[in-house]
């Protein structure tokens, strides 16, 4: 592919205090691609995605979402995330947690019906959010990351805390994303995960990117399986 990068990342850094949360991360993502960012906890990865959504500003270096600089307008418009566990209200449906967001957003009504069935909850959608699985919680969160239809959708350790039946779920789901051309930046600290939704994959350790591979490239080469794998726990 020779397309422009979606995301271009080179040198960023993020101090907090003393700690250098992220420490020279540079990182491409094409369009159209599912790309993993695995690392174990505390190596940087929801501070790089959390800088590629805006949420938080770089202390240096260049970061370059769909053209633009994160957090602007015509960014955000085209980006979905779900950066750490969604906040809904408990007492309303998944339903109504979607119309509230979908007016915020100016949303069409139609396309709420459209999300809960992509994320495998048109059934469970008029039930309070409070009884949902925390699989389904996580699925709503995904759910109100594509209400606007996003070219880009940035997901958080989508997978974490959930049980063997929600994490096969979540990963199909983010696999049909891939599947309908968005492109997908998530963060995981599995490497049985990223071989098996992502195309291409960016390990990093203590905030920094140790290497970045296709993902066929992380099946085939033993010595790379190797060193990623105590990663997989
Ligand atoms: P996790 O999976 O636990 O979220 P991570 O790879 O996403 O891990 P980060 O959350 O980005 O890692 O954290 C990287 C480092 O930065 C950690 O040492 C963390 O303690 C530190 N850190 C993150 N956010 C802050 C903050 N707001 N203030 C101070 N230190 C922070």
């Amino acid at each position: 592919k020779t397309a422009e990068p979606l995301v271009r990342v080179t040198g960023l850094t993020k101090q907090y205090g003393d700690t250098l949360a992220v420490d020279g991360v540079d990182l491409t993502v094409r369009p159209g691609e599912v790309y993993g960012f695995l690392g174990p906890n505390g190596a940087g990865k929801t501070t790089t995605l959390r800088i590629l959504t805006g949420l938080i500003s770089p202390t240096s270096g260049t970061v370059r979402v769909l053209g633009g600089a994160p957090g602007q307008a015509q960014v955000l418009a085209r980006t979905g995330s779900m950066i750490e566990s969604p906040a809904f209200y408990p007492y309303l449906s998944g339903l109504d947690n979607l119309r509230l967001l979908a007016e915020y957003a100016a949303v069409p009504r139609r396309r709420i019906e459209e999300v809960l069935t992509l994320v495998d909850l048109a059934d469970r959608a008029k039930d309070r959010f409070s009884t949902y699985s925390l699989g389904m919680k996580q699925r709503l969160g995904v759910a109100a990351a594509l209400l606007k239809d996003p070219e880009l959708v940035i997901l958080d350790e989508p997978t974490n805390g959930l049980d063997p039946a929600g994490m096969r779920d979540m990963r199909q789901l983010i696999r049909e994303l891939g599947t309908e051309g968005r492109t997908v930046v998530l963060s995981s600290h599995l490497l049985g995960e990223v071989q098996q939704i992502c195309d291409r994959v960016g390990i990093i350790s203590a905030g920094r990117m140790v290497a970045e591979h296709d993902v066929d490239d992380l099946r085939n080469d033993r010595e790379l399986v190797i060193q990623a794998r105590p990663l997989d726990r």
